[in-house]
């Protein structure tokens, strides 16, 4: 890919290759004025991956480009265009209403990455929305997403929040802002159901073709070399989509709204919207306020993500094969391998939490992950604090972890089971958390950051900067929500 970046306007280089390249699925905008903008957050350490000097960015001219207000010369920002199965109802034209692609930049490692803004007002694709967003969510989203990526977890990245000083009508008038957002692309499995349409109006599939080889130059430049490049990039997709909603269940995340436009093309976490952690552990768990039916519940994720690489290859038919029936047989071969991806990265992902080697997932450990499961679930056990308190159990200590159980003639039963696969308390505290965006913290942080106070979340996102390693003092950080938290909900379109 040709990606070549001008350094215009103060220094930044910032590339317009998607807005050139594909003119049909970007509309060139410009994002409001923000009356008045400060800076809430700013993720240094992105920064400087980035190549841009934080100590900038906090500057005027910083600010200028971070909202917005001027973009280097080259540059073309865009409102992207995608469709989207929402909550299983397909949307034809759904596009950014209120974000923007500001360009491309070359990360100090050569890679390529989307500088984008959320809530920046409204776009041709705003539908009823007024294109902004508030200091809450999108302070949420900044929260989250570092927590992710400290958690090792694909996503995108949050660079900057930025009050707006333009209040918002949501129920209640609230501080306006706006988010800056890095990603390794936007493209969406809507991207390519937008690109579809297109392609089958216009009767070519130039459309459709090119924006398959930009999502393998981009993030599968192995699939080139594939007898079927088009299949092959369906392959990756699913092998990443397979492996990051493993690691979400294995952390207990619930994304929440795993909409067709709500999946990336390269893997990544993205749309930090309704998600939250799951406390008590039950595989029922659902937060958000809209998903009634629990379509999105914690443990339809992998049945979610399936469906929407489903919709993904019906995009993709009509370059698998110029044959309907051969396309159709191909897609639905790698399709059928998704289940078995999926579960080999969750068991993998689970022996090591109880401390079992990665290697031979044998029935033993199957069973008894099952058995664990079922118990948790039965005394609705803090998931995230459980498995610190196992590997406790794994050291000769079974007593914390024993206390969290209602059934402990059961519980001692596993244990006697589990230990006699010698599990190893130091691999189980490399890959289970100790500090999680534990909800009743997050409100709190954002509650007050949106009363003007951000100091409870400068508190909390060294916590979770280190999420694997217990440091004294933090112990509130690691405790399961009070007693009296319960029925948590969340929103999107916020
Ligand atoms: P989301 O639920 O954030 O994935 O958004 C779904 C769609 O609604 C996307 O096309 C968004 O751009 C659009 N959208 C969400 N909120 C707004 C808003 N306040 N104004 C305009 N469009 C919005
Ligand atoms: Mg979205």
């Amino acid at each position: 890919m040709s990606v070549a970046p001008t350094t215009g306007t103060f220094g930044v280089a910032l590339g317009d290759h998607f807005a050139r390249e594909f003119a049909e699925l970007a509309i060139p905008w410009q994002a409001e004025a923000a009356p008045d903008p400060r800076l809430l957050m700013l993720n240094d350490r992105l920064a400087t991956e980035l190549g841009l000097d934080p100590a900038w960015l906090r500057s005027g001219d910083g600010l200028a480009l971070l909202v917005g207000a001027v973009v280097p010369e080259e540059a073309t920002p865009v409102a992207q265009g995608y469709a989207g199965h929402q909550f299983g109802g397909f949307v034809p034209r759904l596009g950014d209403g209120r974000a923007l692609l500001l360009g491309e930049l070359t990360d100090v490692d050569g890679r390529t990455r989307d500088l984008h803004l959320k809530g920046s007002g409204r776009t041709p694709f705003a539908r009823g929305g007024d294109g902004l967003a508030v200091v809450g969510p999108m302070l949420r989203e900044y929260v989250i997403s570092s927590a992710m990526e400290a958690l090792g977890i694909p996503t995108t990245r949050s660079l900057a929040v930025i009050a707006t000083g333009r209040e918002v009508w949501r129920e209640t008038q609230l501080p306006g802002a706006l988010l800056v957002r890095v990603a390794s692309s936007h493209l969406r499995v809507g991207s390519f159901q937008y690109a579809a349409q297109i392609s089958q109006a216009n009767g070519d599939l130039d459309l459709l073709r090119r924006l398959a080889e930009h999502a393998i130059v981009r993030h599968y430049p192995e699939a080139a070399g594939a007898d079927n490049p088009y299949l092959a990039l369906f392959d990756a997709v699913l092998a990443a989509q397979a492996s990051l909603v493993a690691r979400w269940m294995l952390v207990g995340f619930i994304h929440g709204v795993m909409n067709t436009d709500n999946m990336t093309i390269s893997g990544e976490t993205i749309d930090y919207g309704p998600c939250a952690f799951m406390d008590g552990y039950d595989p029922g768990t659902v937060f958000s306020s809209i998903d009634r039916d629990g379509r999105y519940a914690y443990r339809n994720q992998p049945a979610a993500a399936q469906w929407n690489l489903a919709r993904f290859a019906e995009s993709l038919l009509p370059l698998l094969d110029d044959d309907a029936e051969r396309a159709v047989a191909m897609a639905t071969e790698s399709l059928r391998t998704f289940p078995e991806q999926y579960q080999h990265a969750w068991s993998t992902g689970m022996r090591a939490k109880i401390g079992l080697p990665a290697d031979g997932i044998d029935d033993v450990s199957a069973v008894l992950i099952d058995d664990l499961l079922a118990l948790l679930a039965q005394s609705r056990v803090d998931y995230t604090s459980f498995f610190r308190q196992l590997a406790h159990a794994a050291r000769g200590d079974a007593e914390p972890a024993r206390r969290l159980f209602l059934d402990l003639a059961a519980f001692d039963e596993w244990t006697l089971r589990w230990r006699a696969l010698n599990p190893a308390a130091d691999l189980m505290d490399r890959v289970n958390p100790v500090y999680i965006p534990r909800n009743h913290l997050v409100e709190e942080a954002l509650a007050a950051a949106t009363a003007g106070d951000l100091t409870p979340l400068q508190q909390l996102l060294p916590v979770l900067s280190a999420p694997y390693d217990e440091r004294p003092g933090l112990q509130r950080y690691a405790e399961p929500p009070p007693d009296d938290f319960t029925d948590y909900r969340t929103f999107c379109g916020t």
